[in-house]
């Protein structure tokens, strides 16, 4: 099957009515016939809902959407994507663990390093994460390289096969946030990946409507070595182990659940996210390219021949780019007057909606962070973050070239 038939005939909908989707099954709890069997159903001896917290139909059908499309054996999905690399580095990290992670993460992920600091988890950063960068910070207590496959917003590509077989030589998983690439540009587990997570909220719902996240195991890692005495009693589970700690463990312990509605938001937009792809990216690849001819600004996408991940999009992303490129206006003050001046581009702290969004973001998203962080993180006082939607590429060419024009005075 290719990528958009997979999308539409690889998991199918569950209803017994025939219904083309899964309905909402927007009900807290779930009645049952006797005792016995709702003592079943939660002792996981027969299948089955009780409560929504827990697990429900509509939940359990975008899951299993989403581990189809990554490949994986399974996934749990969250409140939101915060939530989903919260519960991701929860699941396998205590009080003394270390974890590698890249300094051009998204600006939440640098913030909760900073949150799980004060529970006596370390993060270390290298500048970007490569098989190079990472090895030397490796040490007994490192338990997980994480990080962004395509950096948001720094825009740094991610060589999964060679930064997997430094962390499988040492015996720790590499979790990825694909939340930028999606699995329409590349499936990590194909290249050595051992969980995926994402912000369901971006390119996977598309529209803008809901805020989600997700976690997909791919089944290979194995969490019996001894570097993970917390999984005990779940190794009997075997290749399914990090889930069902995770599902029965800290997820559901913390209430991280996705709501049913949000869920049957996300697998209606999650069906034409092969279409959505594919002009987004062709529509980011045209705007980088003509934004680069222009003077007065510079153009940072990893899918132009001047970047260097370029052969790194060739191989490993099929030369796709994505849909994410970042400008610099030259100042604070002209990055704010192009912003201001777009008139389809909207002014909002999001990215892969089916909308042009823009954000100036060492003034927002990096509010928090010191000067060093920003930089590391590419985000300058001059950087403007252009989420690429799918309008009319005509419209958006001449929308932001007008804008970029208006700062030299031509009108
Ligand atoms: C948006 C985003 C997140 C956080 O997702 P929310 O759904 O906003 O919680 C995490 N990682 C990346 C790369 C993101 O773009």
């Amino acid at each position: 099957m290719g990528f958009n038939t997979s999308l539409l005939h690889g998991a199918a909908a569950e209803d017994r009515y025939g219904s083309t989707q899964t309905p909402v099954y927007q009900v807290s709890a779930f009645a049952h016939e006797s005792a016995e069997e709702l003592e079943k159903v939660f002792a996981n001896r027969a299948p089955g809902f009780s409560y929504s917290r827990i697990g429900n139909p509509t939940v359990s059908a975008f899951e299993k959407r989403i581990a189809a499309l990554e490949g994986g054996i399974g996934a749990v999905a969250c409140s939101s994507g915060m939530s989903a690399v919260t519960m991701a580095l929860l699941n396998i990290l205590q009080a003394g663990d270390e974890v590698i992670a890249g300094s051009g993460l998204f600006g939440g992920t640098i913030d909760l390093f900073g949150d799980l600091a004060g529970f006596g988890i370390t993060a270390r950063f290298a500048e970007s994460v490569t098989a190079e960068s990472i090895a030397p910070l490796i040490n007994e207590r490192t338990k997980a390289v994480f990080t962004e496959l395509i950096g948001n917003p720094k825009l740094d590509v991610v060589d999964i096969d060679a930064v997997a077989r430094v962390c499988h030589d040492n015996g720790i998983p590499l979790i990825i946030d694909s939340t930028t690439a999606t699995p329409y540009l590349v499936r990590p587990f194909e290249h050595g990946a051992d969980i995926v997570v994402h912000s369901a909220s971006k390119y996977i719902n598309g529209g803008g409507n809901s805020i989600a996240g997700v976690i997909v195991d791919s089944g290979s890692f194995r969490w019996d070595s001894g570097k993970f005495p917390q999984f005990g009693k779940y190794r009997i589970f075997g290749r399914n182990s990090y889930l069902a700690k995770l599902r029965n463990g800290f997820w559901r312990n913390a209430g991280a659940c996705l709501s049913p509605f949000n869920a049957f938001m996300c697998s209606v937009g999650l069906e034409t996210l092969g279409l959505r792809m594919e002009r987004i990216c062709s529509n980011a690849k045209k705007l980088a390219e003509h934004l680069s001819s222009l003077d007065g600004v510079t153009v940072n996408y990893p899918a132009l021949e001047s970047s260097p991940y370029y052969p790194l999009v060739q191989s490993q992303l099929g030369g796709r780019g994505g849909g994410i490129l970042t400008i610099r206006a030259g100042s604070r003050e002209k990055a704010f007057a192009l912003i201001n001046r777009l008139k389809y581009a909207l002014i909002a702290t999001n990215i892969g909606d089916i909308r042009t969004l823009v954000i100036h973001p060492a003034s927002t998203i990096y509010l928090h962070s010191t000067k060093e962080q920003r930089e590391k993180a590419g985000v300058y006082d001059d950087t403007i973050r252009v989420s690429v939607g799918i309008e009319d590429i005509g419209d958006l060419i001449n929308d932001f070239e007008n804008a970029i024009k208006g700062d030299n005075g031509n009108g």
